[in-house]
């Protein structure tokens, strides 16, 4: 479980997360949703501890990660842009960071095949795709399978197919025991993957319930029009 309470971020004047409350518990795949720049990717990274936020409290298993960084074990994450030795190929990163990670007990290796990288360990980092790095990066989050994924816009960059490939990889990791944090600005991208939506608008989080409870209470099937809904109600609640 992961519990983030009352975070504030700024980066000079903009004000990027305003007092933030959500908790994400286990066995439940989250949607974190908004516009390009309306905050996903702070909130992520204070998750992680790559941003420290200015104020609020951010708990991972009931303690607090301030000053920590053990617990980052428990996470899989794919950042929103991966950055990788240049000269490194995609074999010898995998073989460093299994290195790195000598204590874990699973090593799953489904996306490299699932996307074919297998075939191509002696390409380095520098002269790949865009695409292909976002595999890399993917393969990697899945790698020591994890209890905690925290995929930063998985599908971005990829071609159909391999969306296809990593949304079927995410389901078949779904489980009573793990954590899905996933982001996208895309609203239809993660429909069928999660079963609870938080939505940023601005660095404000204006939905945060079950998917189930939002298309209920909207009338609408589809995940982005029951988004598009409740942001025209706070608007006329705004003016009015
Ligand atoms: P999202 O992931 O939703 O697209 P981000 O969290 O990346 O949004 O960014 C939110 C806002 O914070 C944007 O306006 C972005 O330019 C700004 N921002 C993010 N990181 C930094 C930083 N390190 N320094 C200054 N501004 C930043
Ligand atoms: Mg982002």
């Amino acid at each position: 479980m992961i519990s983030v309470s009352n975070i504030e971020k700024r980066f000079g004047s903009l004000d990027v997360l305003k007092s933030i409350n959500a908790d994400f518990e286990t066995g439940r795949s989250y949607a974190l949703m908004g516009p390009n720049g309306s905050g996903k990717t702070t909130l992520i990274k204070s998750i992680l501890g790559m941003v420290v936020p200015d104020s609020g409290k951010i708990e991972v298993d009931g303690e607090s990660i301030k000053g920590q960084w053990t617990y980052r074990e428990k996470i899989g994450y794919m950042p929103q842009i991966g950055r990788y030795p240049d000269n490194m190929t995609i074999g010898q990163l995998f073989e460093m960071i299994k290195d790195l990670r000598s204590n874990a007990n699973t090593v799953d290796e489904e996306l490299i095949e699932g996307f074919g990288l297998d075939k191509m360990m002696n390409k380095r980092m520098h002269t790949l795709s865009g695409g292909t790095r976002q595999k890399v990066s993917a393969a990697l989050a899945f790698l020591f399978d994890p209890k905690v994924f925290i995929l930063d816009e998985p599908t971005a960059g990829l071609d159909p197919l391999a969306v296809e490939v990593i949304k079927e990889k995410i389901l078949k990791q779904m489980g009573p025991d793990k954590t899905f944090i996933i982001t996208s600005h895309i609203l239809s991208d993660l429909d069928d993957l999660s079963s609870h939506a938080l939505y940023l608008d601005n660095g404000s989080l204006i939905y945060n319930d079950s998917i189930a409870l939002l298309k209920e209470e909207t009338g609408e099937v589809r995940l982005g029009k029951a988004i598009a809904t409740i942001m025209k109600r706070k608007q006329k609640s705004v003016t009015a």
